[in-house]
């Protein structure tokens, strides 16, 4: 029934009631033409109380507006007692010589259309439901974890410090890497609780200088950039309506990366940002974090974005893999989207986007 379309002729001075209508409104309807023409059944009540409102109000908009078509989605009840959702498009004719004033309607069955789109709703509502879930469940899981996991790892803090080289060689390793498997998890558990906080602390986006936010995040770096011997530049940067901190955030983890992930060549940083139009899109910001580093392999462009995704051994290069992760969702909670392009030993650009009336 989906594609039917049928031409409704109304005649005004009846209580909007058809005057001529084609066979399809049988099809859709059930009825048969002569019932509407006839009054055993009349249009208007046919269709459900709660839309009744809606379809008079249209009617008398469309008298009024004799050059604008007017469209409208209402409920019919059909001969069988079934919902089924119309889709109308109202128009006023020009009124003939002896004849009153005329509006003519098309209708069409849209209730499969309707069905899918409310199934739609309901998967996506079920959805967020879980995803807000799954977030929670991160949140009391790593917080939660976070005080036995503090006493394991400091008795073992206290029995490698008490004990170490009294037992044999042995035991001292033992020791090590328990030590060392708390410190880790415990990194873990911190990265994820951060994880989970660009939702349970995110603040209202508000308008926000970018380059000011970049300058502080800068000095929070000096010392890093230093130690590396880093350089790093920046062309003007745009004002953008953002959670500011989550902003620092997203800069932070590309610049510790351009500058961690360095080659042989000193590290070089640059940081800019243009106005783009993007396809069926408002305009966006597109900022691009570029390195000389040592790149990324093609295959794993967008696996780097996974939550304790990682590449390097972590005896070459720290880092649990957790900041990408944390980029890439807060980039997409602000409407924006975040990729990489790179070739390998000659170092990569980090693109993410925001939108401008974000
Ligand atoms: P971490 O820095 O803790 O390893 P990230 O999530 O920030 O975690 O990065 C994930 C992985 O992506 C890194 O381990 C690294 O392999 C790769 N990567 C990220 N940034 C860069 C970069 N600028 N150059 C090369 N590789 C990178």
């Amino acid at each position: 029934m989906q594609n039917i379309y049928g031409l409704i002729g109304l005649n005004l001075n009846e209580n909007f009631e058809p005057t001529s209508m084609d066979g399809t409104v049988e099809e859709i309807t059930g009825y048969i033409k002569e019932d509407f023409l006839s009054r055993k059944v009349k249009w208007t009540e046919i269709v459900v109380p709660e839309d009744q409102p809606l379809l008079s109000e249209k009617m008398k908009e469309t008298m009024s507006n004799p050059d604008t078509s007017i469209e409208l989605e209402y409920r019919i009840k059909n001969k069988d007692g079934e919902i089924i959702w119309i889709w109308e498009i109202l128009q006023k004719l020009p009124a003939e010589s002896r004849g009153s004033e005329k509006i003519q309607a098309i209708v069409r069955d849209i209730t499969e259309q309707k069905r899918a789109e409310e199934m739609l709703r309901l998967k996506l509502e079920e959805l967020t439901h879980s995803n807000e879930e799954l977030e929670q469940f991160a949140y009391i899981a790593s917080h939660d974890l976070q005080e036995p996991l503090r006493m394991v790892a400091s008795y073992l803090q206290l029995l490698q410090r008490k004990y170490q080289g009294n037992l044999d060689e042995k035991a001292d390793k033992y020791i090590y890497f328990a030590v060392d498997g708390a410190t880790r998890m415990q990194d873990l558990i911190n990265d994820l609780l951060e994880f989970s906080r660009v939702t349970t602390r995110a603040r209202e986006p508000e308008p926000t200088d970018s380059e000011v936010i970049l300058n502080r995040v800068l000095c929070d770096l000096e010392l890093f950039i230093q130690e590396n011997k880093a350089t790093i530049s920046h062309d003007p940067l745009p004002e953008v309506i953002v959670d500011n901190t989550q902003l620092a955030q997203v800069l932070q983890n590309l610049i510790v990366n351009g500058i961690k992930f360095h080659s042989k060549k000193a590290p070089k940083i640059h940081i800019s940002a243009k106005r783009i139009s993007a396809e069926n899109k408002e305009n966006e910001w597109l900022f691009s974090v570029q390195d000389n580093g040592i790149g990324v392999d093609p295959q794993y462009y967008n696996r780097i974005f996974e939550v304790f995704k990682r590449l390097n051994k972590k005896e070459e290069y720290p880092g649990t893999g957790i900041g990408l992760a944390i980029c890439k969702k807060i980039v997409e909670r602000h409407g924006g989207r975040i990729w990489v392009e790179s070739e390998l030993d000659k170092g990569s650009t980090f693109y993410f986007t925001l939108p401008v009336n974000s």
